[in-house]
């Protein structure tokens, strides 16, 4: 009797102990380990950002296993993990799934990280976008927390929307269909995503139309981000490299290689070398580079500039009297 009490209670300790662990995998508590080595893994495919938009993951071909190929429209989104993160989108995308109308108001949503901070020299001055993993004009999903995440402009506008498009333009032409899959990539409990990683294979030609694997790197050139929390400052990087933007020069970080951008001019190391002045933008001077009273200016009012002193002055600055520039 006392052995069949004592097994009866391991059962029932045992039963207790798969529920809990069962409730932790539905809070995205357990879920988020394994998703920790898989992100750990893509992050270091991925590699640093080298000026690239995105990267190719596993040469560019997409990962789907047979059973996760749908042959008709559906979407699935994860669950919020425990800190309140997206996770994978999912969808087979057909025409059935786009939307007609124009996207409506999505500002109610404030994914993790989510700050309003804004730079002139960003695409639309503020740094983050509210990023849809799968497009608005995809699937029509408006304000679904699961399906946006914090990210930068140069993300969502450089990264993601020409795939996004590609998908579009396929679909609307063959009426064919398309696995789309778009996971976030956190590091450790970090509330902004490092990148996004996303696949995609057209379904009715086994990916002789749409087949890409790509890591959309969530950063922004000329912006230092703290992902653990989103906050953000004017890149303290060298500034050998600096860009050309409406008759002013913007600072970006020095790069191999620079975003194709075309409403921004690159400039060479040698051109660079020429730049003779900086504005603060913040006093209305401009100054000698070097000058010493910009010793306790905020960078953050800073733009080195090559324009010239006549255009400085026409533009409203007025020369500095410490280094008569
Ligand atoms: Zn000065």
């Amino acid at each position: 009797m006392k052995d069949r009490h004592v097994i009866r209670h391991i059962l029932i300790i045992i039963l207790i102990l798969i529920l809990l662990g069962f409730g932790a995998y539905k809070a995205g508590l357990i879920a988020r380990l394994d998703d920790g080595e898989a992100h750990a893994d893509l992050l270091a495919e991925a590699g640093e950002w080298q000026g690239f938009p995105f990267a190719y993951i596993n040469n560019n071909v997409p990962e789907f296993k047979e059973d996760e190929i749908w042959t008709s429209v559906q979407e699935s989104l994860d669950q919020l993990d425990s800190y309140g993160r997206a996770g994978t989108a999912t969808a087979c995308i057909g025409i059935e799934t786009m939307p007609d109308g124009e996207r409506g108001n999505i500002r109610e949503i404030h994914p993790t990280g989510w700050r309003t901070d804004s730079y002139d020299f960003v695409y639309g001055n503020y740094l983050y976008n509210r990023c849809h993993l799968i497009g608005y004009q995809l699937t029509g999903d408006e304000a679904i927390d699961r399906n946006l995440i914090t990210g930068t402009s140069y993300m969502n506008r450089d990264g993601m929307i020409p795939f996004e498009n590609a998908v579009a333009i396929y679909v609307k032409e063959t009426g064919n269909h398309v696995m789309y899959r778009v996971t976030p990539v956190f590091k450790g409990s970090e509330l902004v995503a490092r990148g996004v990683h996303i696949e995609a294979l057209s379904v009715e030609d086994g990916g002789a139309g749409i087949s890409f694997n790509v890591f959309c790197f969530n950063v922004q050139p000329g912006v230092d981000i703290n992902y653990a929390n989103g906050k953000n400052r004017l890149s303290e990087d060298d500034t050998l490299l600096v860009l050309w933007q409406e008759g002013y020069l913007n600072v970006y970080p020095k790069l191999d290689q620079k975003a194709d951008n075309s409403s921004l001019k690159r400039i060479d190391a040698a051109e660079a070398e020429s730049v003779h002045y900086v504005m603060n933008i913040s006093s209305g001077k401009f100054h000698l580079d070097g000058c010493k009273s910009l010793n306790g200016a905020n960078p953050w009012n800073l733009r080195k500039t090559f324009t010239s002193r006549e255009d400085l002055i026409a533009r409203g600055y007025t020369p500095c009297g410490v280094c008569d520039p």
